[in-house]
């Protein structure tokens, strides 16, 4: 009798872990699919889809009845849980995925345990391989956050990382009772507190996960706002935190000299106006790497809006600012664009400005549009400095 009620306790827990799972698997498919083409949380959805999916095989596949072949579909489950974990975490990192080396770490163990599955009585053994390489997968995932969470901190980073130690821990407790059957099924040997176990732990993991994403939506956003969609150059919001970092740092270097080049194309409404607005953004993009291309990668480049740029720089004497914005016109003087409509010149005029002690961004960039403004009523096509 005794026996009997625990059984059911466990296939109950036992169903309430798979709806669990497939719950989640679902709502991180609707996610990926509303994420479109965002490939981590392809990646998180792979991680329960695999478990879910092999758990099922093996609880109810055609192969179920076989207790090798039934467990050894559960040991897919668990190791591609682990590739795929660490392959989100990977991508929410932004680090190189390494995916050919974790694609054949993962292959090459599946394909070991289907041989020894095959060749060896005992369980014990390719249950040891499977959980060893899942733990090593899981393990290198686990580092990599907490690096990330060491330099930048962060609840979200911080509560991902403690659950993937989490799921760790929950590898090796499943090792323990799977390698060390406390009844005489070896495999399937689960207890209704392991369960429990289990069950806590992927609740956590799937808000653990929910966190991660949105953290990592909100961090692309907010990286996404900083720069002009069309050129991909930093826009006014951008700039301003950008240029507050390059001025401390110019101030640490005991280089404070920052100059700024307004650079605006001359009757860019023509080429508007002649040719059309598209044949006009493709002026504006080649423009913007073509500035791009004349920075080093601490100076700053930004497309204040429509055809007016600006570049910031420092450490150089006022001479040479004047011969670097000289550069820049002539850069795009010098060559015509290619277009859609062929080939076409323009010029830039620049208004140049030297940062004073104690000026504001504003000020700075104001007193840049004056020399710019004079520039254009120069006749154009001319770089113009103010004094001071
Ligand atoms: P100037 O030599 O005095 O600078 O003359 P201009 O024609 O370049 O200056 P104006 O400010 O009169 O015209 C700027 C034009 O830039 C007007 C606007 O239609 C165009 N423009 C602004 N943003 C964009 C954009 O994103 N794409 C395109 N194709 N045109 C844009
Ligand atoms: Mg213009
Ligand atoms: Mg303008």
């Amino acid at each position: 009798m005794g026996a009997q009620l625990q059984d059911l306790d466990i296939t109950t827990l036992l169903v309430v872990h798979q709806m669990l799972a497939l719950i989640s698997t679902v709502v991180i498919l609707a996610g990926a699919i509303h994420a479109k083409g965002r490939f981590g949380l392809w990646f998180w959805f792979g991680s329960f889809a695999a478990t879910a999916g092999f758990q099922l095989l093996r609880d109810y596949g055609p192969t179920s009845e076989t207790p090798s072949t039934a467990a050894l579909m559960g040991q897919y489950g668990v190791l591609l849980n682990a590739a795929f974990i660490l392959l989100a975490v990977k991508s929410y990192l932004g680090r190189p995925l390494h995916w050919r080396l974790i694609g054949a770490v993962t292959s090459l163990t599946a394909a070991m345990l289907w041989i020894l599955s095959r060749s060896v009585p005992e369980y014990a053994l390719p249950l040891a391989l499977t959980l060893a390489v899942a733990a090593g997968l899981t393990a290198v995932a686990l580092s990599d956050l907490l690096h990330a969470y060491r330099r930048e901190r962060g609840f979200a980073l911080g509560f991902g990382t403690f659950l993937i130690a989490l799921l760790l821990g929950r590898l090796l407790l499943r090792g323990m009772i799977a390698i060390f059957p406390t009844g005489d099924g070896p495999v399937l040997a689960v207890n209704s507190t392991a369960l429990l176990v289990f069950i806590a732990a992927l609740v956590m993991q799937g808000f653990a996960i929910l966190l991660l994403i949105n953290d990592d939506l909100q961090k692309k956003m907010m990286a996404l706002a900083e720069f002009d969609e069309l050129t991909g150059l930093l826009n006014r919001r951008g700039m301003a935190n950008r240029f507050k970092r390059l001025h401390q740092r110019a101030l640490r270097d005991g280089t404070p000299e920052i100059n700024l080049a307004v650079i605006d194309i001359d009757h860019f409404k023509t080429i508007n106006d002649r040719f059309g607005h598209a044949v006009g953004d493709q002026v504006l993009t080649e423009m913007a790497r073509r500035l791009e291309s004349l920075v080093r990668p601490h100076d700053l480049c930004v497309r204040l809006g429509g055809e007016e740029f600006a570049m910031f720089w420092n450490g150089a004497p006022a001479d040479m600012a004047a011969a670097m914005a000289e550069r820049i016109r002539l850069a795009i003087g010098i060559r015509p664009f290619e277009t859609r409509e062929g080939l076409l010149r323009c010029t830039v005029s620049i208004g140049l400005s030297r940062m004073r002690p104690d000026e504001n961004l504003e000020d700075f960039l104001d007193r840049a549009d004056q020399a710019l403004y004079v520039a254009k009523q120069g006749g154009r096509n001319k770089v113009v400095a103010l004094a001071g």
